[in-house]
């Protein structure tokens, strides 16, 4: 279904539009100390948009569940003082006066209540009239729909001043990130919604202040237009999100090294068969990850049958492979022939790595 939005600029007067536009701050809004370090030093480092979590949705009860409304003058007190606009995070109609009553100029909705059409809806209506910068989290699930969805309700609303942030998805099995980017959702919705900002989530995607710099830079050769970091003025201290969190000075230190590279050739606009070649390659990269993780787990059964001595062959086995990928190919509308094609050359390699392994472990025992 087309995306049809009516949408504004969600730049604030003096912040400037070019990339990337920056939103940096806690994860949480502790107290009133913590906040206004830290807005004074990301202030001091050039921020123009100070986020802090004050109302917190936690995977586990019992854990910080954010300051709730106390936090909302220290706030105000951070625009006073430095400049700053800032940003909060809500899920309810109450989240949405509260912040409005006390000034707060951009909002954004979390992953976990972009996932909720009920919770969206509510926001939605609540905003109902005003003129409020919005930014919309992708769902914790990689359904492009769904945010897409998000951003109607808000439109349908009256909100013009949208944004996307992509902060990856959840994924149960362990990978280097936090969240997995799935990158290519991103620029699809880029793809589906040309004139909707997207700032890149570097904190939730990574989970690690350390891997916040490669996922930025990721970001910005993708051509994305902002980004948001969470910032404290003491990351080991925080009381939520401390792994991802960086200090002001490491902030600045990220905006120093990233390189903005101009995203057309010569003078050339992108064009839509540019970006669908980039979902091409992002998806290719999968692939061959996916074939190399495939590859180490042949190995490790390679092993099991050295030590169990079993033969590295066993022809029920490939048949029963064979059998399943063809239903898994039709079930997927692919050309059954193919897919066994592609079967037989990523088996042959498989047959030929546990080989190479049980002659190495052999050799190794003799
Ligand atoms: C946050 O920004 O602190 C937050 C809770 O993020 P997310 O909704 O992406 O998990
Ligand atoms: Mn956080």
């Amino acid at each position: 279904m087309e995306a049809k939005l009516e949408l504004e600029s969600i730049l604030l007067p003096g912040v400037e539009g070019k990339r990337p536009l920056i939103i940096a701050g806690p994860c949480s809004a502790e107290t009133e100390e913590q906040v206004m370090n830290t807005a004074r030093e990301l202030s001091a480092n050039g921020v123009k948009i100070f986020r802090a979590g004050i109302w917190k949705p936690r995977t586990r009860p019992g854990s910080f569940e954010g300051i709730g409304s106390t936090g909302l003058p220290w706030l105000q007190r951070v625009k006073k003082e430095t400049g700053m606009y800032t940003a909060v995070e809500v899920a309810t109609a109450q989240h949405v006066y509260e912040a409005i009553k006390y000034g707060v100029d951009m909002l954004w909705i979390g992953a976990r209540t972009t996932a909720n059409p009920f919770a969206v809806q509510e926001v939605a209506d609540a905003l109902r009239g005003t003129d409020m910068p919005v930014l919309v989290k992708n769902p914790v699930n990689p359904d492009l729909e769904l945010w897409i969805g998000a951003f109607e309700r808000l439109n349908r609303a009256g909100i013009k001043r949208l944004g996307a942030i992509h902060r990856g998805f959840s994924v149960y099995q362990k990978i280097k990130y936090r969240n997995d980017p799935q990158w290519q959702i991103a620029i699809e919705l880029h793809r589906r919604i040309p004139q909707l900002p997207i700032i890149t989530d570097p904190s939730h995607i990574s989970g690690d202040s350390e891997l916040i710099l490669e996922v930025s830079q990721q970001a910005m050769d993708l051509n994305f237009d902002g980004l948001i970091i969470e910032s404290h003025e003491c990351p080991a201290r925080a009381w939520s999100d401390a792994k991802q969190q960086v200090t002001p000075a490491h902030l600045k230190m990220i905006m120093n090294d990233i390189v903005i590279r101009d995203a057309s050739i010569g003078d050339k606009p992108r064009t839509e068969l540019d970006e669908l070649r980039q979902q091409i390659d992002i998806l290719d990269k999968q692939i061959v990850e996916i074939v190399a993780k495939r590859m180490s787990i042949s190995e490790k059964i390679a092993k099991y049958k050295y030590e169990n001595g079993i033969t590295v062959l066993q022809a029920r086995r490939y048949d029963e492979i064979l059998a399943s990928r063809r239903a898994t190919a039709e079930q997927n509308k692919l050309n059954p022939d193919f897919v066994i094609k592609l079967y037989e050359a990523i088996h042959e390699e498989s047959v030929n790595r546990q080989t190479a392994v049980m002659l190495e472990l052999q050799k190794a025992a003799k």
